[in-house]
């Protein structure tokens, strides 16, 4: 199983061990604190990514499940949740966090089985930062008052029942950013994961039973599109919180368009990560692998677009080509692994349909020599050089482990080549001068601007974009407004 690109040190086989997740035959739907079948019967298998294992049947939602949901919800507000004191309601917050760090392991173990992701990722990355959100959030649930949003009367009121809908590539995370901040405002809320990464929202779903969360405050609905679409539709709903592609976040603003719903959409992205003259190149050249390899690129923010100064463009792609030689492509589960697998077949088609595109129109595609594991879903680290601004590869959200690099002359044609783009979600900036960092952010049509650093979450940080990239904030005090009245 263990791949890895020719010039990777030999390391032992460094396996996380499976023992710690116990993954069950079949799942059903969490609906008012308990689990349930569905109505239908009907249900949909998830498997691993690496492997092509199936790990557990997972009931499928209809609309008449998403309705009980939506009813469970709608007590629960009524009821108990929105009456709650704020502090009352962090307390839970606190928990649920402290259930995470202590079920961290679990968490991550399974994140990588039903993603693909290397747990070395899942472990350091994906799961802290779920714990530090639910933190945060648990926070804020007591000092609303003191958020910006108005006080008195005219004070921050929940909005209802929130729908919300996540994506696959980062599934306990956008959990997280969706769920703490509705709960904290005192919001109830139904969510439906991405149908091929349920498992993490499920084990989430006993956490809230561990944590004595009043029942129909969360709950869970398990289900491709069309389960999506009941509960984006479903008239009950206050509120509609979605992350996923710019084309499905189009279908639910026209959908919603015409009811009285919030709306907030998260969509996709095709960064730009521009490194000048006088960057420091080594720090560069690691920001561009994690710009664009962290998560096998499955990252909506990713640094996709790689621009890169004329007079130092030689030495940077050098650099990284060798740095690409040492990455290594296998087993998630393995400690020492850079890049797992991708997350499905029908992903894996999309980033070879684009790349042979990028081929065809022209662009030279390098990847190091790679052994691929023969099961399971793999594309190894790929750069594509000699990239014009209208190649589908420029514009288009690949979603994979492939860089796109064009080159530029000036601070002013870098700024004009980044903002070339429908989306507008995030940018890096390589350079040594505090001044040019600061005039580059000014003038880049992005939501996220990091300099000399790239994929950095907090949750204090509001995240979100411009354009096709969608709008509304997750995330910090401005995320809280989205769950507000
Ligand atoms: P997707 O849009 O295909 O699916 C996202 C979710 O929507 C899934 O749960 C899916 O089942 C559901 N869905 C599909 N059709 C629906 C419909 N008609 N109505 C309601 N729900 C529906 O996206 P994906 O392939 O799972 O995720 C990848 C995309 O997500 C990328 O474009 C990426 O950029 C984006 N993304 C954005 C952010 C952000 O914060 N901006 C974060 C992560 C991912």
């Amino acid at each position: 199983m263990a791949a890895k690109t020719s010039n990777a040190f030999d390391y032992a086989p460094a396996p996380e061990s499976t023992a710690i997740v116990d993954i069950k035959p079949s799942y059903g739907l969490f609906v008012n604190g308990e689990f349930t079948d569905a109505t239908s019967g009907r249900g949909f298998k998830t498997i691993s990514p690496s492997t092509e294992e199936v790990l557990a049947e997972i009931a499928e939602a209809d609309a008449a499940d998403v309705d009980l949901a939506v009813k469970a919800a709608r007590r629960a507000y009524t009821r108990v949740w929105s009456r709650m004191s704020g502090a009352e309601r962090g307390k839970y917050l606190f928990r649920i966090a402290r259930i995470i760090q202590e079920r961290a392991r679990e968490f991550a173990v399974l994140e990588s089985i039903d993603n693909g992701k290397p747990i070395k990722e899942t472990r350091d990355v994906d799961v802290p930062t779920v714990a530090a959100h639910f933190f945060y959030y648990a926070g804020w649930a007591d000092k609303l008052e003191y958020s910006g949003y108005g006080t008195g009367p005219d004070g921050p009121q929940p909005l209802g029942v929130a729908g919300q809908v996540i994506p696959w590539n980062f599934p306990l995370l956008m959990l997280a950013w969706k769920i703490a901040p509705a709960l904290a405002c005192g919001n109830t809320v139904v969510l439906k994961p991405a149908e091929t990464t349920p498992l993490t929202a499920l084990l989430f779903a006993e956490v809230c039973q561990q944590a004595d969360l009043p029942p129909g405050v969360v709950n869970i609905v398990t289900g491709a599109g069309e389960t999506g679409r009941a509960l984006i539709g479903h008239p009950d709903v206050d509120k509609v919180a979605f992350t996923g592609s710019t084309e499905v976040g189009r279908s639910i603003a026209k959908a919603v368009a015409g009811s009285d719903k919030r709306v907030t959409l998260e969509l996709g992205g095709k960064a730009a990560n521009i490194v000048f003259d006088d960057a420091p190149v080594d720090q560069a050249v690691e920001g561009i692998v994690n710009g664009i390899f962290f998560n096998q690129g499955h990252v909506c923010c990713a640094g996709s677009r790689l621009l890169v100064q004329e007079s130092v463009a030689e030495e940077v792609l050098g650099k990284l080509k060798r740095r690409m030689k040492t990455l290594r492509v296998g087993d998630p589960l393995d400690k020492n692994t850079d890049i797992g697998a991708i997350n499905s077949a029908e992903q894996l088609a999309k980033i070879r349909e684009l790349s042979e595109v990028g081929e065809a129109e022209g662009a030279e595609r390098w990847s190091p020599p790679c052994d691929l594991p023969s099961t399971g879903f793999w594309f190894p680290p790929t750069i594509f050089t000699g990239v014009s601004q209208a190649h589908r590869i420029a514009r288009e959200e690949i979603f994979g482990p492939v860089l796109s690099v064009i080159t530029f002359r000036t601070p002013k044609e870098a700024v004009e080549k980044a903002n070339n783009t429908p989306f507008g979600l995030s940018a890096g900036i390589w350079t040594d001068k505090g001044s040019r960092i600061l005039w580059t952010a000014s003038q880049l049509r992005a939501g996220v601007v990091w300099s000399n650093t790239f994929n950095r979450f907090d949750p204090a940080s509001p995240f979100g974009g411009y354009k096709e990239s969608g709008y509304g904030r997750e995330g910090g005090r401005h995320g809280l407004e989205a769950y507000l009245r």
